[in-house]
């Protein structure tokens, strides 16, 4: 049932490429995260989400501190090996002072055009829709000069409408795992999410379909397993839920920026665009490298544990992420204050080593079994 995308993301060159060729549409890697990619679409661009590999670093310390995170550094490296010759422009977003500065080293390195998407962290609403005007404009007369293709008030919602069906058929397929733990495997799940970052929107909305309609009638193994909700920015390595699998645990839900934090994004309202791409930032799952204050992220998270049904919480923190870093403390002592057991795994996207968390999850599957 999850080969075909597995399949994916086993081989990504491969898979964009095919694509590319078949929609004739350039190439664009959208830098994470929560870049508007029914802007690229609209403009007649191949939007292609790039949240970092596992790739080992070689070439990319020569332009970017050891401490600065494996997502930043594995996709520098992607970059200069020359394996990303496929793309050909970047979008990025101002998300944090890595991302702000990746870009920078970007245009002094490398002479592939990008656009940048800069977040209003401001306190209200009427001001964030007054930041993002100008910086909107900026953005899709960057993509239509990369593209050659205007952006109409058609293609625009078009679009929006296919986006907003995949984030629609992802929060079902969520929904299938909170109400049926144990149905699909932990590694299938994430593959299934992750395929969604390499295809092109009708492909992927098919498979995904297809997937919800076989999935729907199927029942949820017996028994009570251990279940835990997963935090953090990026899902990888993926190699890491093959120990849940191994250890018997159900990830039941997360609140990851490559997961629920982008699933749980309504449709892209593109009648007004300023306040479409503003709803579509501030008003789905709060998030540590969005500053909005009605919004708390600790609240969220104790709703989310208790509503998922979860014995605790695990932090996935990526190496060096400042962002997820300065929120970690007083999450922590939320969880505590709840009662809600919690424990965390440091990881850097190239570690290929995984001993050290295994033992990790597993003295804290132990503890929630307790
Ligand atoms: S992992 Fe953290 S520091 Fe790195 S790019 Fe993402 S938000 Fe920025």
């Amino acid at each position: 049932m999850y080969k075909a995308f597995q399949d994916v993301i086993s081989n990504v060159s491969a898979t964009v490429l095919k694509h590319e060729a078949s929609l004739g549409r350039p190439v664009i890697g959208v830098m994470p995260a929560y870049f508007p990619m029914e802007l690229i679409d609209a403009a007649g661009g191949y939007p292609v989400q790039l949240w970092g590999n596992n790739l080992p670093i070689h070439h990319a310390d020569a332009h970017l501190q050891g401490y600065c995170c494996s997502v930043a550094r594995s996709m520098m490296e992607l970059e200069l090996r020359g394996s990303a010759k496929m793309v050909k422009a970047y979008a990025f977003t101002t998300l944090c002072d890595t991302l702000v500065n990746l870009r920078e080293i970007y245009n002094r390195t490398f002479t592939k055009p990008d656009v940048v998407l800069s977040m209003p962290m401001t306190r209200t609403m009427e001001a964030r829709r007054t930041y993002l005007k100008d910086g909107l404009k900026s953005v899709a007369s960057g993509l239509e000069s990369i593209t050659g293709q205007k952006i109409t008030d058609e293609s625009l919602a078009d679009a929006a409408a296919c986006h907003g069906r995949t984030r629609e058929l992802q929060r079902e397929l969520y929904q299938i795992r909170r109400d049926k733990p144990g149905l699909i495997k932990n590694r299938d799940f994430y593959s299934v999410i992750k395929a969604g970052f390499f295809l092109p929107r009708a492909v992927y909305n098919e498979m995904l379909s297809e997937l919800i309609q076989k999935l729907a009638p199927l029942e949820a193994p017996e028994g009570k397993r251990v279940s835990v909700v997963v935090s953090g920015l990026v899902f990888d390595p993926i190699d890491v839920f093959d120990i849940f699998d191994e250890l018997g645990m159900d990830v039941v839900d997360d609140d990851f920026a490559n997961g629920w934090r982008t699933v749980s994004k309504d449709t892209l309202q593109t009648s007004n665009l300023v306040e479409g791409v503003a709803r579509y930032l501030y008003e789905a799952a709060p998030c540590c490298c969005l500053y909005n204050a009605d919004n708390d992220r600790h609240d969220y998270l104790v709703e989310k544990v208790r509503s998922a049904k979860a014995d605790g919480v695990l932090f996935w923190y990526i190496n060096f992420c400042e962002p997820d870093a300065f929120d970690a403390p007083l999450l922590k002592a939320r969880m505590k204050e709840e009662g809600i057991p919690n424990s965390s795994i440091d990881i850097d996207l190239t570690t290929t080593n995984l001993d050290a968390v295994k033992t990790r999850i597993n003295a804290f599957a132990e503890i929630l079994e307790g």
